[in-house]
């Protein structure tokens, strides 16, 4: 029996590290579906739709012209993401689009269009699939809710330590702030709001290593 694994939370939380575990023992499809508005995100600063604010209204215009794509890469065994044709994998990570995507991401147009494609990559179940929305929205009904939080000063801790290994130069109080903006405006904006579901287990990951959380969640996606 394939089943359907919702891990929702907060930014940082280390979801991508185990949901890809998950995935990889089960045997499922992992989706990262933060990469997809991060995407969307790129998009909307090439098209120049972002300055000080956001053009809501253009870039609602223009959403059919974004295609995304999740195409596996072999050698680094896992999926990457391609807007319109082109690998944006390494781009969409940055602090530019970091600092831009809750905004975008509030943008109901934008959800509806995100979550059609989500769902439409579920149908054949057997999938673990990461994002704020998951278990609340996108399958209110999947077998298994995981909801991850975890101090904000671990967490930028954690995505600052990423960021310097990737080379980006960025403070740590610099990526403090942007993990507790996202969360703000993740959890406060009218569409689908960040927040757990009300069948989900909630995991504060602050003192727990990425093996302890994978032996947890794994022995729950066995019963
Ligand atoms: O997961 P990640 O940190 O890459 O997500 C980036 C941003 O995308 C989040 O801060 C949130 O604004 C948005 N997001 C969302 N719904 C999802 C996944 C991500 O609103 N399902």
């Amino acid at each position: 029996r394939k089943i359907i694994i919702a891990i929702d939370g907060y930014s940082s939380t280390g979801k991508s590290t185990v949901a890809k575990k998950l995935a990889n023992a089960l045997g499922y499809v992992y989706v990262d579906t933060g990469a997809m508005y991060r995407a969307v995100t790129l998009f909307a600063l090439e098209k120049g739709f972002v300055s000080d604010s956001l053009d809501a209204k253009s870039l609602i215009e223009a959403l059919p012209n974004v295609e995304l794509k999740f195409r596996p890469n072999k050698k680094l065994g896992k999926s990457e993401m391609f807007l319109n044709g082109k690998n944006v994998e390494k781009e969409i990570r940055t602090m530019r689009v970091s600092e831009q995507v809750s905004q975008v991401s509030a943008v109901k147009e934008v959800r509806e269009k995100l979550v059609e494609l989500q769902q439409a990559m579920g149908l054949d179940k057997g999938i673990v699939m990461d994002g704020r929305d998951i278990g609340t929205v996108v399958f209110p009904e999947a077998e298994l809710k995981i909801f991850m939080t975890a101090s904000a000063r671990t967490r930028a801790h954690r995505r600052y330590k990423e960021l310097l290994e990737r080379g980006d130069e960025v403070s740590f109080e610099q990526v403090l702030k942007n993990v507790e903006g996202r969360d703000f405006i993740d959890s406060t904006r009218t569409v689908s709001p960040l927040k757990p579901a009300k069948d989900a287990i909630t995991f504060d990951n602050s003192d727990m290593g990425v093996e302890e959380q994978f032996e947890r969640i794994h022995s729950y996606a066995q019963r």
